[in-house]
């Protein structure tokens, strides 16, 4: 099928962040705001997370610029968990071009829990979209590499490249959800039934597992984001990783589904693509400007962070980040003599 992608060039609008040190002092006033907040609970789902401290708390903002703001624990080492989805979605479309994967994974929000399986059998074994588990799952196996240990090391090599820095395995974060993970590998099954998985399925959930194991700081979500917000470029490297095409695509499967089954209203509330894990981190992604990555491990109901969505949602705000507001071009500058208005 012809696209309008075929015939069209793809413009870009612009906008700009406000100077380095409102920004700077944005960052802190978000961190100030909501560091009492003690809302929410720490993720239990596998047994060494719950040890985690959850007054830990960490605001980073990275512009495209490349400059970086940091406030509170950013440097503070947690495992990435679905937050991995969203990188390793956009390596994988790079590999593979937007059609591929869109045939294979779908880009469509299941309204239904990320780890479920109804979602899959509802829709005649299609795993509906990338940042479910079975959408991941499906995406993971898309990964290049001759073997398992070959697409392991794509995964980690490629996050690496947007994060700017090499990330490390956090190995008992790694046995642990091996040890308790059924339900990622009954998910690997059914998609292999429906033939929607062609490798073996419980190596893909391997790699599946361990790309959730990456460690990962407030910081390189920020920077990682904001490659994705600097047309594929990462802004602190200057590395290539990804097309501008892939960040595009990438972006939109996130505001459909990168916040669990409060997409929607996160949309809604924050207006900028995003994505979660349970570990407390989110990044929030302000294409053309720049990336805010937080960091606080207790999660409302819905397994976002807190206090991660309130700083988010102030520095949407604040910023002025949320790609669906704007104001009337003739309330800010006059409409000018002699232009009629037609009703
Ligand atoms: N590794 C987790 C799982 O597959 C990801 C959880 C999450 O961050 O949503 O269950």
């Amino acid at each position: 099928m012809k696209t309008v992608s075929d015939e069209v060039e793809q413009e870009v609008s612009t906008g700009s962040l406000p100077a380095w040190d409102r920004v700077e002092e944005l960052a802190r006033s978000a961190h100030a705001r909501f560091r009492h907040d003690d809302e929410g609970a720490v993720a239990t789902y596998i047994p060494v997370l719950a040890e985690v401290d959850p007054a830990l708390f960490g605001v980073c903002v990275a512009e495209v610029s490349g400059a970086v703001h940091e406030v509170g624990e950013t440097s503070y080492e947690f495992s990435v968990q679905s937050i991995s989805k969203a990188f390793v979605y956009a390596l994988v479309c790079e590999e593979h071009g937007h059609e591929v994967v869109r045939e294979r994974v779908g880009v469509d929000n299941t309204g239904l829990a990320f780890n479920s399986v109804i979602a899959v059998e509802l829709n005649d074994g299609h795993p509906m979209n990338p940042m479910v588990n079975a959408g991941a799952l499906a995406t993971t196996a898309l990964m290049p590499g001759a073997s398992f240990a070959e697409q392991w090391e794509n995964v980690r090599t490629g996050l690496s490249r947007f994060a700017g820095r090499q990330l490390e395995l956090d190995g008992e974060v790694y046995r642990s959800e091996s040890a308790t993970n059924a339900r990622n590998k009954a998910i690997a099954r059914l998609l292999q039934s429906y033939g929607r998985i062609d490798l073996d399925p419980l190596e893909v959930v391997d790699v599946y597992t361990r790309q959730c194991a990456l460690r990962v700081d407030a910081r390189d979500l920020a920077v990682m984001g904001a490659t994705l917000a600097d047309g594929g470029v990462n802004p602190v490297t200057g590395e290539r990783v990804v097309s501008a095409q892939v960040c595009r695509d990438t972006l939109a499967v996130l505001a459909s589904t990168g916040m669990y089954e409060r997409s929607g209203e996160w949309l809604f509330e924050i207006g900028l693509p995003a994505k979660s894990g349970v570990t407390g981190g989110i990044v929030a992604i302000a294409p053309g400007k720049g990336a805010i990555g937080t960091f606080s491990p207790r999660l409302d109901p819905a397994g976002n962070s807190v206090r991660g969505r309130h700083a988010t949602a102030y520095l949407s705000r604040a910023l002025g980040l949320n790609i669906f507001a704007s104001a009337a071009q003739a309330a800010a500058t006059g409409v000018p003599d002699g232009v009629e208005h037609s009703a």
